[in-house]
This record gives C-alpha cells, sequence and structure tokens, in this order.
C-alpha cells in the first residue's frame, strides 16, 4: 500500500495484524528465516478472508537459547520491547487501534505480551497474539501415529508445513534427526524441563538449545510430507480466520478501539 492507501484504510478501523518471528536456526534443512516466512504466510492468507490488513514484520526476535549456532541473530528482550513499542506507537499514530500480532516465535512471548499490557494500560486496547507454529503443535496431533517421537524443533509438524508452503526452501537431502541428550547430570524433557526423580511433574532448568540437541532439532521430522502441511495450512489459518473474525465482532464497537 501507498501512504495514501493506508491512510485510508486505517479509516475503515481495520484490524492490524503485525507478523513476527526470528532469524534463528531451524535444523539443517530449514531456512534460519522460517518462523518470519510462516507468520507472514499465515498472516496475509487469514488477511485475504477477513476485515484484516497485515503489516511489514519484525523479523528478528529473542532466540538466545540458539545464539551457538551459525545464523542466529539473537536481539534480547530490551531491544524487541523498545522496537515494538516504537512500531505500536507508529501505527496508533496512523489511526489502528485494533492490532493481534501473529508471533511465530517462543522467545518473543514473553515480549509480546508486555507490550500488549502496555498499549492496554495506555490506551485502553485490547490486544491479541496468534502462534501459527504452537498451533500446528495443538491441531496435528491426529497426523501421527507417535506425536512424541515426531514432533520438535525442526522436525514436525514443521517440516510438513514448510514442504507445504516454501518446497524451494526446504533442503529434504539434509534433514537430521535428532532428541535431547543428558547435560551435566539433567536427563531434559524440554528447553527449560527436566525430569525430576520420583516425581511425575517436571523441573525446570534454563539450557541453551546446544546444551542439549547437539544439532539443533528436537523430534523425527523424516516422515513429512506436502500433505500434511497442507492439512496444516487448512487449520492453522482456519483458526487464525475464526479468531480474527471473532476479535472483530467484538472490539469494532468499543470506545477504545476508535481513532481519535
Ligand atoms: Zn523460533
Amino acid at each position: 500500500m501507498s501512504f495514501s492507501e493506508v491512510g485510508e484504510a486505517a479509516e475503515q478501523k481495520p484490524i492490524l495484524l503485525i507478523p513476527m518471528g526470528t532469524v534463528e536456526q531451524h535444523g539443517p534443512h530449514m531456512p534460519v528465516n522460517a518462523d518470519n516466512m510462516v507468520a507472514e504466510f499465515v498472516a496475509s492468507r487469514a488477511a485475504e478472508q477477513t476485515n484484516a490488513v497485515w503489516a511489514p514484520g519484525v523479523n528478528y526476535g529473542c532466540s538466545d537459547i540458539f545464539r551457538n549456532f551459525p545464523g542466529t541473530i539473537s536481539i534480547g528482550h530490551d531491544t524487541l520491547a523498545k522496537l515494538l513499542e516504537e512500531i505500536c506507537e507508529g501505527y496508533i499514530q496512523s489511526g489502528f487501534r485494533r492490532i493481534i500480532f501473529v508471533n511465530n516465535h517462543g522467545g518473543n512471548e514473553i515480549v509480546v505480551e508486555r507490550m500488549a499490557r502496555i498499549l492496554r494500560k495506555r490506551h485502553g486496547m485490547l490486544v491479541g497474539s496468534i502462534y501459527p507454529w504452537q498451533l500446528g503443535y495443538a491441531l496435528m496431533q491426529d497426523q501421527y501415529d507417535d506425536v512424541a517421537k515426531a514432533y520438535g524443533h525442526g522436525a514436525e509438524p514443521e517440516t510438513s508445513a514448510m514442504l507445504a508452503m516454501f518446497p524451494e526452501d526446504t533442503t529434504w537431502e539434509r534433514l537430521e534427526t535428532g532428541t535431547f541428550h543428558d547435560f551435566q547430570g539433567w536427563q531434559p524433557t524440554g528447553y527449560a524441563k527436566v525430569k525430576i526423580a520420583g516425581q511425575s511433574v517436571p523441573g525446570t532448568i534454563y539450557f541453551e538449545s546446544d546444551d542439549i540437541a547437539a544439532n539443533g532439532v528436537t523430534g523425527d521430522g523424516s516422515g513429512a510430507t506436502k500433505e500434511r502441511g497442507d492439512v496444516w495450512i487448512e487449520r492453522v489459518v482456519g483458526f487464525a480466520v475464526a479468531f480474527i473474525n471473532q476479535f472483530d465482532e467484538t472490539t469494532r464497537d468499543q470506545p477504545w478501539a476508535q481513532a481519535d
């Protein structure tokens, strides 16, 4: 859009989708830009089917846990918080009040929530968030015989989703499987989860990725197919569309949603 088109769009008080991701390792077979590519894909597809427009993405994020892999560029919480604040205030000045982040990276979540709470206090806004990778994990479980084995960073359902969305950027021959391995006497079950002897509930230890997953991959993506990826797209975009429509209905007439 040109500036005049943005101004006209803002007068319609649309929902603004802000895609977010990061630049980080995603296994040897996926590009370091994967989180951003998928955030933009989901935002643009959902916008086509709803009363929403999507902004250029916030493409660098908080990926400290992957910092030892080449190509991972982490900007840290304080920097991202400041960047998001300036971007959101810019859109507010341009007349947008209804914001949903399409944040596709877990390390950014804490900063997204902090931003949402600032905008609530400062402008009365209710801010939403959509996390495509996480939705895929939740919505795709019926597609696998062994979810625990297949699922993971750089594994499934991410690899199937990438094969369906960006086949030319997914280097199938480089795919590796991976699992968590012990570190300094701890048995990890997640990036910040460990088994505690005799307990059914895990404990919390904050590892870096290469402490506990040497190749950066934490699952078995070898069963990935484009067909599964198509299911991922249908379900994740379907959820995003339903969420945006409900957000539209409930927020349209609220006083905070009217630009001054
Ligand atoms: Zn990520």
